[in-house]
């Protein structure tokens, strides 16, 4: 694994992206303006194409082609997210993760208080 100050790795540049996209996510409006709407549209489609690692941009890309962005809504596109960071933990032999607890990862934090 990447040691901290030093270049990302697969791995780091992964966990960072992913902690980008869904804070990104659960701070999206619960009603968007079309120009928000387009924006992260947008924002999606780019960040397919300059994701700095060239296979996991390629499988994105093509699951992205199937699996347009919901962006209608900020608890819509947290669970967009969910479902493609779970096609690249399955992808990876990860454990899927449970998309009923995106808020509490992502934006409320824990129930049990442990995010302070
Ligand atoms: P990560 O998978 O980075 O997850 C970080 C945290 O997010 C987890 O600890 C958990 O709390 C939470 N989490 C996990 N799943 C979900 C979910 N479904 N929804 C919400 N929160 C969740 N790596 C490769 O080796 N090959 C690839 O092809 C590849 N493609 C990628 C494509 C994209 C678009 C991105 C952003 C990353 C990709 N990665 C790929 C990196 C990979 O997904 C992981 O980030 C990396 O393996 C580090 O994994 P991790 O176990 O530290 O946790």
């Amino acid at each position: 694994a990447a040691k901290e100050g030093c270049p990302a790795d697969v791995m780091s540049l992964g966990r960072g992206s992913w902690r980008l996209l869904h804070t990104l996510a659960a701070n999206y409006p619960d009603a968007p303006t079309e120009e928000e709407k387009q924006n992260v549209t947008q924002f999606i489609e780019l960040f397919s194409r300059v994701y700095p690692c060239p296979p996991c941009a390629q499988d994105f890309r093509e699951w992205l082609g199937s699996n347009p962005p919901d962006v209608r809504s900020g608890p819509m596109l947290s669970q967009f997210f969910c479902r493609a960071h779970n096609e690249v933990n399955r992808k990876l032999n990860k454990k899927e993760f449970d998309c009923k607890l995106v808020d509490e990862r992502w934006k409320l934090g824990w129930k049990d208080g442990s995010c302070g």
